[in-house]
């Protein structure tokens, strides 16, 4: 894996696909700076070397028009607080304009090109759009995993145009070391928690993890499908029965391959999909008709305490219960508890993908795990065993 490391920026002008694409308020002023903090060590390390550089991002969904609102300039003044260095903007992102903007660039400096998703071309992944980019540095440095499995122009394909000076940014290269860990490398044994509503938006997920793991944890809204699945009632539960028979194969496959699967063994029963509807503890599969199942019981977060505890690699991915509702969330907050614990106690936790991230940043587990990822989708592709086209053209002599 070739990263910034690998390279000496003197001199040169590092081109880097940074993902800027942050929330805006009313004023146009940035309301969440993370994103820009993570692409920080990269753009510092260019600039500390001796170089310049060129950022490019895509901002929004302007969906090809030059839309104002979604200006990159917007956002120049946070970038130049975050990394402490003054950015220039340029109101294209190829062309005459941005080509003299990058020639007139010294060492030390950083510019700022105009929204990539301005152009077409960005999206559709257009060969002669990133030929254009590519004449806007010397060295190509993909740090944005939140698109790396897009195959868009300053993405994936502009890298073709730097066959011998390509790499990954600190940011890309730490998720993918992240991943890795999980997935290949972590000291056993190796958890995964998943949870969140739906089997079938998880179930390329569980049947890519099985080869990865020794212990499996599945809770949510997901738990109903496979108790029903097994002849237990879970009453009005979240369940797809037209998953059921998936469940049963999930559950045989698992055995078959040595995956220890831990369920729900009770629940926070609700009358209705409410904060404050009537709740009764109950064991998972005899939940009446007229309630269902919202969040882990006391028992089950024993379990899966224990288990957590036990585990030296843990991923999580998925919520246990409507965390969004207060008196449901005592689930995912005793997960995180516990993930929080075997972590000081040595363990490796990643967290990625959708609504976990929300969850730990919402409970205050961000800085208690290992690795929180930064990319959504693209952490949910990684899960699901793909190569991302974005990663895979880095790697690609
Ligand atoms: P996902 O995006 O698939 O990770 O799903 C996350 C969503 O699952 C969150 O919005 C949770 O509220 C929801 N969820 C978790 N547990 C349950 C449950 N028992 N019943 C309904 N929804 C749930």
């Amino acid at each position: 894996m070739k990263t910034i490391d690998d390279f000496n920026f003197e001199n040169k002008k590092a081109l880097i696909r940074v993902d800027f694409n942050v929330p805006l308020d009313g004023d146009f002023k940035v309301s969440d700076t993370n994103r820009i903090q993570a692409a920080k060590p990269t753009i510092i390390k260019v600039l500390e070397d001796g170089g310049s550089a060129v950022l490019m991002s895509h901002l929004g969904r302007p969906k090809g028009e030059r839309n104002p609102d979604l200006s990159l300039k917007h956002i120049c003044t946070t970038v130049a607080d975050v990394i402490g260095v003054q950015v220039k903007f340029v109101e294209d992102s190829v062309g005459e304009t941005a080509e003299q903007a990058v020639e007139a660039l010294q060492a030390g400096e950083v510019l700022l090109l105009e929204n990539l998703r301005f152009y077409a071309e960005e999206e559709n992944g257009a060969a002669d759009f990133a030929s254009k980019l590519s004449k806007l540095g010397d060295i190509y440095v993909n740090d944005a995993f939140g698109t790396a499995h897009r195959a868009h122009a300053s993405t994936t394909i502009v890298a073709e145009f730097f066959p011998e000076n390509k790499c990954f940014g600190y940011l890309l290269a730490k998720e993918i070391t992240a991943i890795e860990k999980v997935m290949r490398t972590g000291e056993k044994p190796v958890l995964a928690i998943l949870g969140g509503a739906k089997v079938s938006s998880k179930i390329t997920i569980i049947e890519n993890i099985l080869d990865k793991v020794d212990h499996l944890i599945i809770g949510g809204g997901m738990t109903y499908t496979f108790v029903k699945a097994q002849g237990g009632q879970v009453g009005d539960s979240i369940c797809e029965d037209d998953k059921m028979e998936l469940a049963l194969t999930i559950l045989k496959q698992a055995e078959a391959k040595g995956v220890q699967v831990h369920l729900p063994v009770d629940v926070i029963a609700a009358n209705d999909f409410d904060n404050n509807a009537a709740t009764q503890t109950v064991a998972v599969d005899t939940i009446p008709d007229g309630w269902q199942g919202l969040d882990a019981g006391p028992r089950t977060l024993e379990i899966f305490r224990e288990v957590i505890l036990k585990s030296k690699t843990i991923l999580w991915n998925g919520p246990v219960g409507v965390f969004e509702m207060e008196n449901f969330a005592k689930g995912t907050i005793a997960v995180g508890d516990a993930i929080d614990a075997a972590t000081r106690t040595g363990a490796f936790s990643l967290v990625g993908g959708g609504d976990s991230v929300a969850a730990v940043k919402q409970f205050g587990f961000a800085d208690k795990v290992s690795y929180v990822s930064t990319g959504g989708g693209a952490m949910l592709e990684s899960l699901e065993g793909k190569t991302l086209p974005g990663i895979a053209a880095i790697i690609a002599s």
